[in-house]
Formats: structure tokens, sequence, C-alpha cells
């Protein structure tokens, strides 16, 4: 993607040559930037929770620490009052994948409306639990897929520490003390030019109460939005053969509760292609946006 002024994304297109990536551009301004996704900065990171705070009635719950002492800022919309279902949604485990913040920003906007009856539904009957940014330092040192310490946080959901991935282990904890009704977390998958989910199917305790709620989830979201498709994705796991490192499996086992990887593609939905922008931040925002109208369907038969 280029752009002459950071604001306005554009398709470049691009050839291999061998293992060497070619692109060209005629410029019509003296500057322009090129990125593999839209970029989410860490100032527009910093706008974004002040957003939070003052607009959208989020407080922020807590703070924890990346490995290098950056901030991972958890908001909770919401009285965390007993009874009231716990949604979680988390973002940028991996520091590449741009396309989840800019999700996280659309949630956001969303709840800064205070005339919207689907918001109302489900904030009547849930709290939710929003990390926007899980691994700063990634980002920070242009890491696609780790932390400061080399470590895939999306793989450490079995043995987070301290020294190697305290971003995790700051998660775990929060989840462990509030309690998690829905999970939600959010990427881009660089192959695959579609939207779409991963489940639980592969965890030792996957139940049809799981099943049903998962299928729930997508083919009311299907049906919401063209921005969202079944038919492609991941293989599935085999019964008991799940990857339990993984933030999804790992959660969703521990709580027995619906628990989805969302995959955003960092080139464009095939199913609604935009030769211009591809997928774009603005796109991964209504997507943001529509999730959360799925999750105010099925909140009351989350458990
Ligand atoms: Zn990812």
């Amino acid at each position: 993607m280029a752009s002459y002024d950071h604001v306005n994304w554009f398709r470049v297109p691009t050839i291999f040559e061998g293992d060497c990536l070619r692109f060209s551009l005629e410029t019509t301004a003296t500057h322009a930037w090129f990125a593999y996704f839209e970029p989410y900065s860490r100032g527009r990171h910093d706008w974004l929770i002040e957003q939070a705070l003052t607009k959208a009635g989020t407080e922020l719950l807590a703070t924890g620490k990346s490995v290098e002492g950056r901030d991972i800022q958890l908001l909770r919309k919401g009285t965390g009052a007993e009874g009231r279902r716990k949604v979680w949604i988390i973002a940028q485990q991996h520091p590449g994948e741009h396309m989840a913040e800019w999700f996280m920003e659309g949630v956001i906007e969303r709840l800064e409306k205070h005339d919207d009856p689907v918001l109302q539904k489900l904030l009547a009957s849930a709290d939710l639990y929003l990390v926007p940014n899980m691994n700063p330092d990634g980002a920070f040192h242009g890491h696609l897929r780790t932390n400061a310490m080399g470590q895939d946080l999306n793989r450490a959901w079995q043995s987070a520490s301290q020294e190697l991935s305290p971003e995790v282990l700051f998660v775990q904890q929060q989840m462990k003390q509030y309690g998690v009704d829905l999970f939600l977390d959010i990427h881009g998958d660089e192959e695959i030019p579609y939207v779409f989910t991963a489940g639980c199917e592969g965890n030792p305790g996957y139940t049809p109460r799981i099943e049903k709620l998962e299928e729930h989830f997508r083919s009311h979201l299907k049906h919401l939005t063209k921005d969202f498709q079944t038919k492609h994705g991941y293989t599935r796991d085999l019964p008991g053969k799940a990857n339990m490192t993984l933030a999804c499996n790992s959660v969703g086992e521990k709580f027995d509760c619906l628990s989805l990887t969302l995959e955003m593609p960092f080139k464009d939905n095939n199913d609604a292609p935009n030769a211009l922008t591809g997928w774009s931040g603005k796109r991964s925002k209504q997507l943001g946006k529509d999730v959360l109208t799925t999750v105010a369907d099925m909140v009351d038969s989350l458990r």
C-alpha cells in the first residue's frame, strides 16, 4: 500500500522476481510512504485510548506492561456487576496485523453512539473488555509476529511468563479475575483473501453447545455483511487435536465459552474486491462495528 499523506492509502501492484518483491509508482507528490498494510501508529493508539475514555464511556480497568515497559490498556464498558456477560475482544497479538487495531477503533467508535438500540440491547446485559493492542513492543520494532523477546504471543497461552511474554500473562490474570463469556481474538491473515473465523472444534472440552454458538455467530455475521463468509478459512482441527497454545483454544477451554479467532485479509476480500484500496482500515473498522451487532444478537444465549 502507498500513501502521500498517511491518511489515504492505495494499492500499488507488485510482482515477484525470484525472491524479490518489485513495485513502482509514478508519484504525484514529493513524498510517498509504503507499507505492507495501512499502518496503525502508536500516536493513533494513544488518541484511540483517549477517545475510549472521554467519548465511548469506557474505564481504564488495568494497565499491563510489555517486556520493554510499554502500556497495555484493558478498557471496560459496563459496570462489572455480577451476572452480566463478559465479552472480551483483544487485538494485535501479532504486531504487524494492523487491521486488528483498525477493527478495535470501529468497536470503540460505535460505543460513542448513544442512540444505537442494538448497542443498548448488548450493553443492557453485557460488559465489554477490550485490549486494543497486546503487543506494542513488536510494533515499535517493526516485527510482524513477535514481541521484544522474539515470542509469538499467540503460541504462548500455555506457557506465559513474566520474562518472555508478560503481555499474555497480564491478560490471563485479568481474565481470571473477571471471567469470560465470549472471547474474540482479532488478526490478519497474509494468504487467504477473505474474512473468516477459526473456532475450538479441536478442543478436548468442545461440546455441541459451543458448536451451536459458533454457528450462530458465523451465520448471523454472514447475513449481516458481505465482508464475512464461512466457505474459506483454515483447515478444521480434528477432535482433540487443537493447538492449545493459541489464545482462542486456551480461553475457550478454560472458560467453556464461545471463543473465536477472527482473521481479516492483508490483500482483499475476494467476495467484494476494491481495486483501489483492497482490504483497508476503513473496512476493518466497519467489520468491528458489525461484529457488535452479531454479539448483541446472541448475548442472551452465551450461557
Ligand atoms: Zn495473527
